[in-house]
């Protein structure tokens, strides 16, 4: 039996900026494209609710270019390798709907503009996502690295006597903690150092939002895709400061028991989770309660 509760939802959860411009392009394309087959090249956002609603559209997701025939291919919003991106363009009866976040596409403009004045870019970040591997392909091969930790940084950086010039910027959704504990770590550097703080603050406005929460609730719930790198995060952040807190993909996921005993329970989902599945989850408390 679940008591009566009380239950908070972060003004910031769900949709950022980048992921409902991505979804709105996507729906759009069929009425814009009639007729024409529209793909989109790996899922468009990491949230597999989101990727078979589009499914019903007819808006299907290709795992490889060659599996692409005549048609629209949508871009997803954390955006895909300059080496890709050319080998579409020159692609005969293709158009290509990019909807690449903005706010990434600055940082492949940064890690291009280091890289060809010159620069050793640092791409603080996860290595096998897939923004990372697109921010790396528009640095030059040799001079371009990825690191997720301080010790990650080369030792030589610290030693040369030959002066270095080091360009930092960081995988959008990575926290801003990380980010400013590796600036710290460079300080020491023999060499020029440019820091660019390339976290958008969808990422980092949700963060401090759901920690706020995470304080204040008896129990947190994480609304978001298990493949989305933000969600997961937003996760291991309330777990920090409340034990309490489930990750959940959708209100079928909800658990009584967790809820059980609670006083108040705070809601947050990811980026890239709809605002129609945090209101199913709402409407599983209220129901259970
Ligand atoms: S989290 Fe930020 S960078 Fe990523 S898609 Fe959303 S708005 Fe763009």
């Amino acid at each position: 039996m679940v008591k009566k509760m009380q239950v908070e939802i972060a003004k910031t959860a769900g949709f950022c900026f980048g992921v409902k411009r991505a979804v709105n392009l996507a729906n759009k394309a069929p009425d814009k494209y009639p007729g024409l087959q529209i793909r989109t090249l790996g899922p468009i956002i990491h949230n597999p609710q989101v990727v078979n609603q589009l499914a019903t559209l007819g808006i299907k997701q290709v795992g490889d270019i060659n599996e692409l025939g005549q048609g629209v291919v949508i871009i997803r919003s954390h955006g895909i390798t300059k080496q890709l991106a050319q080998e579409l363009e020159q692609r005969p009866n293709l158009t290509v709907i990019d909807a690449t976040c903005p706010f990434v596409r600055r940082a492949q403009e940064i890690v291009e503009e280091m890289s060809e004045t010159g620069y050793q870019v640092l791409i603080l970040g996860e290595l096998d996502h897939p923004e990372v591997a697109g921010l790396i392909s528009y640095g030059d091969p040799q001079r371009t690295l990825v690191i997720s930790k301080p010790a990650d940084i080369p030792a030589e950086f610290f030693t040369k006597r030959k002066t270095s010039r080091i360009a930092l910027l960081a995988q959008t959704t990575l926290s801003q903690q990380l980010y400013n504990k590796i600036v710290l770590s460079l300080l020491t550097i023999k060499g020029e150092l440019r820091c660019f703080n390339t976290i958008c603050t969808a990422t980092s406005d949700r963060q401090s939002e759901a920690l706020e929460l995470a304080k204040k609730c008896d129990c947190m719930l994480i609304i978001g895709g298990r493949n989305s790198a933000n969600t997961n995060r937003l996760h291991e952040l309330c777990e920090e400061r409340q034990p309490a807190s489930y990750h959940i993909e959708t209100a079928e996921d909800l658990q009584t028991e967790w809820i059980a005993d609670k006083k108040t329970v705070g809601i947050s989902a990811g980026a890239s989770t709809p605002r129609w599945l945090i209101d199913e989850v709402l409407k599983r408390l209220q129901d259970l309660s």
